[in-house]
């Protein structure tokens, strides 16, 4: 019998039924008091994953979490936009495609200057600490940078943005729902994620948490008008968005972070955590190597896992990702410069071991398939006994 389509790409991720369910509801108003419930369950569900992703689920963090019409790209300018000037000095860490991403974003709104290291390599903090200053206005960061599965030192850099008062906004896009993230105790001032990644709810809408000292701080006047984070802190109070939200996301949201506060913040970090490692440890045996250069405070991504892809599939990579489809799993290749080069596994979301193992399996026989000499029993073995 066939095996159900496995969506393993680091975004979107598999939904569960009751998600799904959501989603096909009679039609309401988003001005209607139906709607507002929906928007306040979601809001709920998302001050929990924001300010409980600590290791033991102890509190951090005081502020507002908003549901954007949008992606979380949309997210990440809303959060520079609202905090910068024209004159504004943004400092914008780029070791990653979505380190980039804010990068670029900051340089249609002010001045950036770029602390950059090639793809997939650490951050040196000696040079952090001296590019930001008493003018730096903002700092950007992604959390875990999903095109390279490095985990950056988010604590580190708010240390120093805090001592030279730069407001500190960390894209928590595939980390948020996930892994550890902890607003207080890592002076974070706005923070991002997207549905459709660790909160396991479909794409289309994303979050921001805004803490009480970004919302002092933010100019509403200086943003794209549908960005105006003034206004939606606003309308937030009535849980409501200032225009028309994606109804049926919302109510599917909602049920995601539900799901997730059921499941308890530490346990599913934990869980995450041993299913990366899993797929880890289930690569190595199939004889792969790592991609990124975790060095330092910067580690590998509990989230997804990105590894090189072998000299000989490099010859025509376009194979081996042909022969993981046909066994009814979706991965992720190398974006940008890395396309052809690495290969990209999420374990965010609901995944369930045999989820994990099939993922290994479907790898090492689609390797051995290309002419990749590896055991793929081995693979499964290893990613076994992690997961046990
Ligand atoms: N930031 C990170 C780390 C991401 O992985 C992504 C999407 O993959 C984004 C930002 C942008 O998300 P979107 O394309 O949903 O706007």
């Amino acid at each position: 019998m066939a095996e159900d389509f496995l969506l393993l790409n680091p975004g979107p991720v598999p939904l569960s039924d009751a998600v799904r369910r959501a989603m096909d509801a009679e039609m309401v108003s988003h001005r209607s008091a139906a709607f507002e419930a929906v928007y306040e369950r979601a809001q709920e569900g998302l001050d929990h994953v924001f300010t409980r992703s600590s290791p033991n689920g102890r509190p951090t963090g005081e502020g507002t979490s908003l549901i954007l019409n949008g992606t979380a790209t949309m997210g990440m300018e809303m959060a520079v936009a609202n905090l910068v000037e024209p004159d504004s000095e943004v400092v914008a860490l780029v070791n990653g495609k979505f380190g980039r991403r804010f990068a670029r974003i900051a340089d249609r709104h002010c001045r950036v200057e770029r602390v950059e290291v090639p793809w997939g390599e650490s951050f040196d903090m000696e040079e952090v600490a001296a590019a930001v200053t008493d003018d730096t206005d903002l700092v950007t960061v992604v959390h875990n940078e999903t095109s390279t599965g490095l985990l950056n030192p988010v604590s580190g850099v708010g240390r120093i943005a805090r001592e030279h008062d730069a407001m500190f906004v960390v894209d928590g896009v595939t980390s948020v729902g996930g892994d550890v993230f902890c607003i207080d105790d890592w002076n974070v001032d706005v923070a991002v994620t997207d549905a459709q990644k660790a909160l396991a709810a479909p794409p289309g809408v994303s979050a921001l948490f805004v803490t009480e000292r970004a919302a002092e701080r933010a100019d509403g006047a200086s943003a794209p008008f549908y960005e105006d984070l003034d206004w939606h802190l606003r309308k937030a109070e009535s849980h409501q968005t200032p225009f028309t939200s994606a109804v049926p996301l919302f109510r599917a949201l909602a049920v995601a972070v539900e799901q997730i506060v059921e499941e308890g913040m530490p346990p599913r970090i934990r869980r995450h955590h041993r299913q990366a490692r899993a797929f880890r440890d289930g690569f190595d045996a199939l004889g792969l190597e790592p991609f990124p250069e975790a060095t330092g405070a910067t580690v590998r991504s509990n989230t997804l896992t990105a590894i090189d892809l072998p000299a000989t599939v490099r010859e025509s990579p376009e194979e081996f990702f042909a022969a993981v489809s046909e066994r009814g799993v979706s991965i992720s290749g190398g974006q940008a410069h890395l396309g052809g080069e690495i290969f990209r596994v999420s374990n965010m979301g609901n995944l369930t071991p045999d989820q994990v193992l099939r993922g290994v399996r479907a790898v090492g026989e689609a390797l051995a398939e290309v002419g990749v000499g590896c055991d793929p029993a081995a693979g499964v073995a290893a990613a076994r006994e992690r997961l046990e």
